[in-house]
């Protein structure tokens, strides 16, 4: 793992968590973006070489709005930057961890993602993600 890439934020709506985060961070929300397969609308921010993702479900039934119904709006996962995910996802599941993809997929903001089962993770949801280029 390189750095923390981002953290994900569950939110109920977009549109009053932007401008909040928008103020919080005192900078711009500088993407929104829809990642259908996931069923979630997302809001990017800068923070350094860092970045704070907001999702928001598309869905009543999706990841997001079933997590919220759970556990509230708060932090949803964090995000790790790697240079070779089929590397990491071989490293980590030969380790005996449970990987919620057996394949990289596209996730947002230009990325190949994989997801980390957060019953292995202490209870925080593990995403790796890597430049798609
Ligand atoms: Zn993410």
């Amino acid at each position: 793992m390189e750095h923390i890439e981002h953290i994900g934020i569950a939110v109920k709506d977009l549109t009053t968590a932007i401008p909040l985060y928008e103020q919080l961070l005192n900078t711009p929300c500088y993407k929104c973006e829809l990642v259908a397969s996931e069923g979630v609308e997302t809001a990017f921010f800068a923070t350094g070489i860092n970045k704070i993702e907001l999702l928001q479900s598309t869905t009543p039934e999706g990841v997001i709005a079933k997590f919220i119904e759970k556990r509230g709006e708060g932090l949803h996962h964090i995000a790790y930057a790697v240079t070779d995910i089929k590397a990491e996802m071989e490293r980590l599941k030969a380790a005996g961890y449970t990987l919620l993809n057996s394949v990289p997929k596209a996730g947002a903001d230009n990325k190949w993602i994989c997801f980390v089962h957060p019953k292995n993770t202490n209870g925080v949801l593990m995403e790796l993600c890597q430049d798609r280029g």
